[in-house]
């Protein structure tokens, strides 16, 4: 029985010596008792100079000759410091790697009760890339359906999203908000007189032109044909006004050139200003609508506030 032990391990350890896995045994003071070739060419080493040496040692080495797997941090103290936090934490651990060769390998550690640890390595390069590729189209997909197509700006379903969930959280401290209504003056005159491409020209022109006036935490998005949408939270009336007068003036005083025409186009703004507990998006949206309606009436290229803004 003994004997056919022995012969089994030997056969065993015939198939480790040759097999594209790597596998490794570390003795319970850390010291590499063995690894295969395979093991040592994923680090980038041959075993004969790897046997013999500490975990920390091995770590130093690859790390030192930018062998080894890939790391984010270029302070090897910060390394061995987060690696000793995970090695040895636990009887079977897994985890994935990526060394220098752009190979992904998937690790698992195995501790016995004396304190012996077992490496094994599986290549899963195909799979990583493969997914990979997936999580980048997820990430495509998610984008293309949050952002307007012809503006490159967020589409109405993400702005009237996230608007929402900003409203949501402006509403705990009741801070007062903003909602304008950007609508373009006399559009069809520029689809009529230069034509429809020239007009979304001026729509990708009119984008630009308002996202550089914006803060990054101002939502803004295009929520339909020539309209456009801007949502400040934590307002003032001062602030409003400057931003909406500034993006009006921008607008009227930046024509586009388009093949040897400069095209004007001006812009009325209309603005809801109210505290965030007491009104929801549609109360926004519409007071925001009426008060466009009063500037397209009054004249257009102008900004105009709801008139119930002071009494609240
Ligand atoms: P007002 O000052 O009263 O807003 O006049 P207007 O001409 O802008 O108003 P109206 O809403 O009647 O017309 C909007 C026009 O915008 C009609 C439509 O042809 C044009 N339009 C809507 N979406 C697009 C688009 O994606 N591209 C182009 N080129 N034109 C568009
Ligand atoms: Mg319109
Ligand atoms: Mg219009």
């Amino acid at each position: 029985m003994a004997a056919d032990r022995e012969q089994l391990g030997n056969k065993l350890f015939e198939f480790v010596e040759i097999n594209e896995e790597g596998y490794a045994i570390f003795d319970a003071r850390d010291h590499l008792l063995y690894c295969n070739r395979a093991y040592a060419r994923i680090l980038g080493f041959d075993a004969e100079v790897l046997i013999g040496r500490t975990f920390v040692d091995i770590i130093s080495l690859c790390f030192n000759s930018n062998k080894g797997f890939k790391t984010d941090t270029d302070d090897l103290d910060v390394l061995l410091a987060r690696l000793s936090t995970q090695w040895r934490s636990d009887y079977y651990r897994l985890f994935e790697m990526q060394n220098h060769e752009n190979q992904w390998f998937l690790f698992s550690e195995i501790k016995n009760a004396s304190g012996e640890i077992l490496i094994q390595t599986k290549q899963v390069t195909e799979q990583k890339v493969l997914e990979q590729k997936l999580l980048e189209s997820r990430d495509n997909l998610r984008q293309l359906a949050l952002t307007d197509e012809l503006t490159q700006v967020a589409n109405r379903r993400c702005f009237v999203d996230s608007v929402e969930a900003e409203l949501h959280r402006c509403r705990r401290h009741n801070y007062r908000v903003a909602y304008m209504i950007l609508d373009l003056d006399h559009f069809k005159r520029i689809n009529d007189s230069y034509g429809h491409q020239a007009g979304d020209m001026v729509l990708q022109h009119v984008a630009k032109l308002v996202k550089k006036l914006l803060r990054n935490y101002d939502i803004f998005g295009r929520i339909g044909g020539e309209e456009f949408a801007v949502f400040l939270g934590r307002t003032r009336v001062e602030e409003v006004l400057l931003i909406a007068e500034r993006i009006r003036e921008a607008i009227a005083d930046t024509p586009l050139s388009y093949n040897g025409d400069s095209i004007r186009v001006t812009t009325s703004i209309g603005i809801s200003l109210c505290t965030s507990v007491a009104h929801t998006y549609p109360d926004l949206y519409n007071q925001a609508d009426q008060a466009l309606y009063q500037a397209k009436a009054n004249g257009r290229n102008m900004c105009q506030f709801h008139q119930t803004e002071h009494q609240e």
